[in-house]
């Protein structure tokens, strides 16, 4: 006797194969795009490229290692488009309305500030850079914290309502704070750390620099 397929199981079938197609031909074009965006710094299709990344990371990471290309790419080039994108709107947010979060592992080993609620209270010491960011950054109108961790960051966001941060940290805490961002309709900047770690980590203070300046 043969088996007569429900017309039903048929169509969800065939969704699903087509669904699939869909979605990996989005993550190859997607992974393409990124690594272009990559090598030339030029990003085509942004949104495109944005949605591929967010949407389906784990598949775009995995085409990356199936090709023997280093997936740490896919994050380098989501926060450098994340960052782009928000820059104008970034800058166009009055300063007072602006604040920026460096995290306290980038504070010298010997550092005297004491823990308050606003975060670490830098006294400017000058055994690290903080000290020095912290003055040019509040010089320009900036709010400058230096946290211990997330937890401080979303209590210091509730408390001061910011419409624009730039935080600096690790990879994951970068893109953990531009997801915040985009979930409370803040534009966000991330810094990523050259090396990450408890303590003694470095940022590229140049670019830092660069970027409260070019922010106006
Ligand atoms: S400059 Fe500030 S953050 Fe850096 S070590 Fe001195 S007190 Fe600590």
């Amino acid at each position: 006797m043969a088996f007569e397929t429900d017309p039903i199981f048929a169509i969800i079938g065939v969704s699903v194969v087509y669904a699939v197609i869909i979605l990996l031909v989005i993550a190859v074009l997607g992974s393409l795009l990124i690594a272009y965006s990559f090598r030339t710094e030029r990003f085509i299709f942004p949104n495109f490229m944005l949605f591929s990344i967010t949407i389906l990371e784990n598949l775009v990471k995995a085409l990356f290692r199936l090709v023997g290309a280093d997936d740490g790419i896919v994050d380098d080039v989501g926060i450098a488009l994340r960052n782009k994108i928000s820059f104008k709107k970034f800058r166009n947010t009055p300063v007072d309305k602006r604040m920026i979060f460096l995290p306290q592992c980038l504070r010298a080993i010997d550092c005297p500030s004491k823990l308050s609620p606003e975060g670490m209270k830098c006294i400017n010491c000058g055994s690290c850079e903080i000290g020095n960011a912290r003055k040019c950054a509040e010089a320009l109108g900036y709010r400058v914290f230096i946290v211990p961790g997330s937890s401080f960051i979303k209590r210091l966001v509730r408390k001061h309502k910011p419409t624009a941060i730039l935080g600096v940290g690790c990879m994951t805490e970068v893109k953990a704070g531009l997801e915040m961002c985009q979930k409370l309709n803040l534009y966000g900047i991330g810094l990523v750390l050259d090396r990450a770690g408890c303590v003694s980590t470095l940022l590229n203070w140049d670019e830092f620099y660069e970027f409260i300046e070019a922010a106006g």
